[in-house]
């Protein structure tokens, strides 16, 4: 059975020790989103800035992790290097497991490694290891050198790492994890870089013992059928989430060239099948997933002087493809893994990097800026000069493509065309439905799609009612906080209801959480809430850039008065939602804080 209180290593880079905290919470915060959130509140510094070295780096995973199906995430928290607020970012691979094998509730890193080191950690034993020599190496070597540098382990062994992006700070740099999955968003690489922290094992030498009894084992076989001999899933196995590329086009809701227009008939070439069809080599899956949705595909290169050709595999999802692909006029299906191949290098989420160097494009179309900022010239459509400009936007060769990778309208500041930078709180997701994702992106939580239903709410839903629109994003978001703190891969939000996850939670020990899911994840949402609030968030200072009011979807010209009355009234709920405390500090079930 899983034990009540959370068991935290907290590492200080700056000593290099590390020491093991035993905390309550589990039937107040459960994991997770809500385990992050508790855990800043305890190491944060409201009074520091982002990358003050005292300031935290949160890995957390969820009570059913390793106990179910999907339940295959990890929570990565820290103060962004793009808005200095706390944030967050998930991630699949094997980190979620082999903490759980390394008996570790989360990881929270502190201080700053005196040179650029790897911490390595498993279930008794840390260590941080100098690197000095992988300073500005690219995340594939990087994760290919540390894998064999700390071999043991392999079975259940995490591999994380960041590339020059991460090592100058970027706002865009991810933080790579294993093969083909990312803390993308947000800038967690930059925390890396300025911890001069190049990678993190976790190896989960440990073990743990499944409940006891038939219950457990009846409940598991239950939600495997579900996942895999059902149709639940199907969509993510088969074309993967690229199948939505010609839907979206179909709907006017797909961005291309810097969002200029919603729908072109070029998507015949650039559809989920067209993928597959042209470079699919195989499924991946998250440690712990029998459904597989990483599509990973392949890319050849001529070997200089050689007639030869290597291979490399990239993975793609749709929305890589839409920032590597429709949003830069690029539409062939090996020119996109070619430039995702490069942003997986250096280390740059590939949404933010495509959407900053579509909207580099148009600032070139309209002289703002020059060669001279963007070295090579960049023309939609033209894919290898993409591929250079993802290199230097990564390794921030001069003082354009590092203020640009610090965000697209930190450049926009310096040199004009804020009116067509597409920024909803960050780069944009690449769901042009109108309105009501436009505001939700803007105001979500972690400025993602997946903070609300909002994108998939309007693809079906030509409605203009703010109060209907704004109810919906306030009841849709606990169900999706209270996966995020168990922490399950959001593709599973049909399988996993309130319902089911009591019943996981009960199979596994965890009665008062059990009996506490939907109070749970409303005690969440708001603590993220605030948070958040408590580190600078304001709707208020979150503007819509003009481009996003000119767009045109399936329902017609987006409308101004509707878009800023939703914006409007969305940020209110969420100051009001934040402002209660009626719940904040009572203890859900028999547990306090
Ligand atoms: S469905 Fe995909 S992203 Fe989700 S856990 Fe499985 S492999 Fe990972």
């Amino acid at each position: 059975m899983i034990r009540e209180a959370f068991r935290v290593l907290c590492v200080d880079l700056g000593t290099g020790k590390g020491r093991i905290e035993l905390l309550d919470g589990r039937n107040l915060v459960a994991g997770g989103s809500g385990l992050a959130a508790l855990l800043d509140g305890r190491y944060g510094k409201n009074d520091l800035p982002w990358d003050a070295a005292e300031q935290p780096l949160i890995f957390a995973i969820g009570p059913l992790t390793g106990y179910f199906p999907l339940m295959s995430k990890t929570v990565c928290a820290f103060r962004s290097a793009y808005h200095h607020q706390y944030t967050e970012s998930h991630a699949g691979g094997r980190l979620a497991h082999a903490l759980r094998f390394a008996d570790l509730d989360a990881l929270v890193i502190t201080g700053r490694a005196g040179r650029l080191s790897c911490l390595v950690v498993g279930d008794r034993h840390l260590e941080v290891k100098d690197v000095g020599f992988m300073r500005s190496m690219d995340a594939d070597a990087a994760g290919k050198l540390l894998r064999r540098m700390f071999a043991k382990g392999s079975g259940h062994r995490s591999i994380l790492r960041i590339g020059p992006a991460g090592e100058i700070g970027s706002a865009m740099a991810c933080i790579n994890v294993d093969s083909y999955r990312h803390f993308g968003r947000m800038g967690g690489g930059a925390v890396m870089g300025v911890k001069n922290l190049k990678g993190i094992v976790v190896q989960g030498d440990g073990d743990f013992a499944g409940p006891a009894g038939s219950a457990y084992a009846r409940l598991f076989r239950e939600v495997y059928r579900q996942v895999t001999a059902t149709d639940m899933m199907r969509k993510y196995y088969s074309l993967g989430t690229a199948g939505n590329l010609q839907g979206l086009n179909d709907l006017q809701s797909l961005p291309w060239c810097n969002l200029q227009r919603t729908s072109d008939p070029a998507i015949a070439g650039m559809t989920g099948q067209a993928f597959a069809d042209a470079t699919l080599l195989r499924n991946g899956a998250c440690s712990g997933c029998p459904v597989g949705c990483i599509h990973i595909g392949y890319i050849r290169e001529k070997i200089t002087g050689d007639n030869r050709y290597s291979y490399h595999q990239v993975a793609y999802d749709y929305e890589p493809i839409f920032a590597a692909g429709t949003m830069l006029g690029v539409t062939d299906p090996f020119a996109v893994l070619r430039i995702l191949e490069t942003m997986e290098k250096v280390g740059i989420d590939a949404m933010s990097g495509g959407v900053a160097l579509a909207w580099a494009t148009e600032a070139t179309q309209r002289g703002l800026i020059s060669r001279e900022q963007t070295v090579v010239p960049l023309r939609f459509g033209d894919a290898a000069a993409y591929q250079q400009a993802a290199e230097f936007l990564g390794r921030g060769i001069n003082d354009f493509y590092r203020l640009l990778g610090m965000g697209t309208l930190r450049a926009a500041a310096a040199y004009g065309g804020g009116e067509f930078a597409c920024v909803l709180g960050q780069e944009m997701a690449g769901y042009a439905t109108g309105e009501l994702f436009f505001a939700a992106q803007t105001l979500g939580f972690r400025h993602s799609h997946l903070d609300t239903g909002a994108y998939s709410r309007e693809q079906k839903n030509a409605g203009r009612d703010v109060g209907q629109a704004v109810d919906f994003l306030i009841a849709d978001e606990p169900g999706r906080v209270i996966l995020t703190s168990m922490v399950a891969c959001l593709f599973a939000r049909s399988v996993y209801t309130d319902t089911r996850l009591a019943e996981c939670l009960a199979a596994v020990g965890l009665d008062t959480l059990a009996g506490s899911v939907p109070e749970v994840a409303e005690h969440v949402r708001r603590l993220r809430w605030q948070t958040r609030i408590a580190t600078g968030f304001d709707p208020d200072a979150l503007t819509i850039p003009k481009r996003f009011y000119d767009v045109r979807t399936w329902k017609g010209p987006v409308s101004r008065e509707y878009l800023d009355a939703l914006k409007q009234e969305y940020g209110r709920r969420i100051l009001r939602l934040a402002a209660d405390r009626s719940g904040s500090d009572a203890p859900l079930g028999k547990e306090g804080n």
